[in-house]
């Protein structure tokens, strides 16, 4: 058991205040277990000196490996290059904010020693306001019926992943990462555990309201294409409905003759088909505003400063 490695991956962005705590809270977790670790900073463009602590700390332990981007890319990018410089036999990803409580750290360890290959630690929504729960529960409920892969409330990133559920996942390539829904999608033999929420202690969230939506829209366009089926139906039941009104007062002007002039059932008509129109083509363009994104094959990040050897550079000094 003592060869085995865990990598510990930590997204963090100006969170300078932060990154000495959460690597001491992990260094005294660890100290009771057997396995080696690394703890592995990505900073993902911070601007308050982020970089300059964590440079610090990985001058004073060994352990801690650091990949900073060259400007801010989001958590996801900063999940992914962590996943891909880690070495580890399996990976734990935490938030740098502390709210992802070290002390679950051993639960998860035990789950992987039973031989789960996804270990998730679940939050309740304790402390949070009760609209922001309000909208969490709704978004959930409306989530699982349009994708095709299982989301639930609470599992986000804090998790631990085997070597072959990080292997699965860095298959999957595509440029627009919705990593709840890829954690999803892998499967694999999962065990979750749940935990009381914490208020993060230093700097702020990250997440407005904007970006919420935002995030709710990527979890569904990324995962099936049901939003395009529904303008489909929805067009053909309106057509079908404006046939009908066609037919109906088409057959009344044979038989009594042009009675009044519709301005009402012309304007409702316009306006409510231009509505509809314009919601489906809202809903082709997030389609196809994803594939022009994906056929650019832009990398996900751009790596400013890391103290972590590339394989060809370990190649190049043997
Ligand atoms: N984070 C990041 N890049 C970003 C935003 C956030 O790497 O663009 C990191 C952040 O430093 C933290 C984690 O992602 O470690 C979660 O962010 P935050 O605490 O703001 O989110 P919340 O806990 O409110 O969901
Ligand atoms: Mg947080």
């Amino acid at each position: 058991m003592g060869s085995l490695t865990i990598s510990f991956i930590i997204p963090s962005y100006n969170e300078a205040e932060n990154v000495q705590n959460v690597l001491k809270a992990i260094e005294s977790e660890m100290l009771i277990q057997h396995y080696e670790y690394e703890v592995v900073f990505v900073d993902d463009g911070s601007k308050d000196g982020t970089v300059e602590a964590i440079q610090d700390l990985a001058f004073c332990y060994p352990e801690v490996k650091y990949v900073s981007f060259s400007r801010n890319f989001g958590k996801e990018a900063a999940l992914l290059a962590g996943l891909r410089h880690s070495q580890g036999d399996a990976v734990i990803m935490m938030d740098a904010d502390l709210q992802h409580p070290a002390s679950m750290i051993s639960k998860l360890l035990k789950g992987y020693e039973e031989g789960y290959d996804q270990v998730i630690a679940k939050r309740n929504r304790k402390g949070d306001s009760l609209i922001r729960s309000f909208i969490s529960f709704a978004f959930y409920r409306l989530i699982n019926k349009a994708v095709d892969v299982e989301l639930s409330d609470g599992e986000g990133d804090f998790r631990l992943l085997s070597r072959k559920a990080v292997d699965a996942l860095l298959v999957l390539s595509e440029g627009n990462r919705f990593s709840k829904g890829l954690y999803s999608w892998i499967g694999l033999e999962k065990k979750v555990i749940s935990y009381e929420n914490v208020a993060r202690e230093k700097g702020e969230t990250k997440w407005s309201f904007a970006k919420l939506i935002n995030y709710g829209i990527d979890g569904v366009v990324s995962f099936n294409h049901k939003p395009l089926r529904a303008c489909f139906y929805i067009g053909a039941f309106v057509l079908i409905l404006s046939l009908l009104y066609i037919i109906i007062t088409f057959t009344e002007i044979l038989q009594n003759g042009i009675a009044v002039p519709g301005y009402f059932t012309t304007i409702s008509a316009v306006l409510f088909l231009g509505g509809v129109q314009l919601v489906c083509l809202g809903i082709i363009g997030e389609y196809i505003g994803r594939i022009y994104y994906e056929t650019k094959k832009r990398p996900h990040y751009i790596i400013g400063k890391t103290n972590i050897e590339t394989a060809a550079e370990k190649r190049d000094k043997h």
